[in-house]
């Protein structure tokens, strides 16, 4: 989800010393306009979670009762980011730091250095699968996301660490990540659904990242991808090798790539082997309001979608 812009509210100008006030005022939240976190002053505590799709499942249990900003926003690559100077405000003004973990933040140490906000990792207690490049490289693939059964364990835990700094809302967090997991069992139930009708013989999603593991698994499709993770979009010769070698072999109909990353690798496999564009997926970012997937069940909704399209459209 978007920021939450600062939109200091105008006073009425009803004298010249009401005006100074407003001005002063005026001033002085829009000197502050840039950080998330600034504006408010409602009360309630403000938790930042590190990309936008953390930020909409922390906003699923945490309803009203507290502030959730995203630290990134729609269509910002998270695996590189950089935390700007801004940013770190952003976290020292945040009492709850809600992160996704298993290597996927490499930057958050610089983001919480400066920062005493209780801190949270969503996929505490889910197991993770290996990261694999030709072969297993000892590293967690960090898209735990991608399947919703993974979110349901988000849901509780992020539940949890709310409860921790609002302890007078633990209730009703509580009853939201049920709620919320009611409808997480429902998008697994559809995501199923929807690519059971791919057959057999095309049931192998081929990508840019390697962040569908998750997804694959729990649909039953066989997974290759140009690179690994986005951090090293790297597009190398062998890897371009490799993928086009697999394509052909598996008569891959469609060819995918993500929203954040530059679709140019997957452009020059569809060329030479003649698979479709299968078009964008969406992973590491929802999109803005405006966009196709503002939350992230519009996101699983919509790559469930446009894999099985791609894979079953002659
Ligand atoms: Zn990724």
């Amino acid at each position: 989800m978007a920021r939450i812009p600062s939109t200091p509210q105008r006073p009425r100008r009803h004298g010249r010393t009401v005006a100074t006030i407003a001005t002063a005022l005026i001033v002085g939240l829009t000197a502050s306009a840039c950080n998330p976190l600034d504006n408010n002053t409602n009360g309630k505590k403000n938790v930042l979670a590190t990309f936008t799709v953390l930020a909409d499942i922390t906003r699923n249990i945490a309803g009203d009762h507290v502030n959730v900003n995203s630290l990134t926003k729609p269509g910002t690559e998270i695996h590189g980011y950089d935390p700007t100077p801004s940013d770190l405000k952003s976290a020292a003004k945040a009492d709850l730091i809600v992160s996704n973990g298993l290597g996927l933040e490499h930057w958050l140490d610089k983001l919480t250095s400066n920062s005493d906000a209780k801190r949270v990792v969503a996929t505490e207690g889910i197991t993770p699968l290996p990261i694999t490049d030709g072969e297993a490289r000892g590293e967690d693939n960090p898209h735990t996301w991608m399947s919703p059964t993974n979110v349901k364990k988000y849901a509780t835990t992020i539940a949890k660490a709310l409860s921790d700094i609002d302890p007078a809302h633990k209730d009703d967090f509580t009853k939201n990540a049920k709620t919320y997991s009611t409808k997480l069992d429902a998008i697994g139930n559809d995501l199923r659904n929807d690519l059971s009708t791919v057959p057999q013989d095309k049931r192998a999603l081929v990508t840019c990242e390697g962040a569908f593991s998750y997804l694959a698994k729990d649909v039953g499709l066989t997974e290759h991808y140009i690179w690994p993770v986005n951090a090293e979009t790297e597009a190398t010769p062998q890897r371009m090798k490799d993928t086009e070698e697999f394509v052909r072999k598996h008569q891959v109909p469609a060819v995918f790539c993500e929203s954040t990353v530059d679709s140019g690798p997957r452009e020059q496999i569809v060329r030479a082997t003649g698979a479709r564009d299968g078009g964008i997926l969406y992973v590491d970012s929802l999109s803005d309001n405006n966009g196709p997937v503002p939350t992230y069940l519009d996101l699983i909704r919509y790559d469930a979608n446009t894999i099985s399209k791609g894979l079953t459209h002659s």
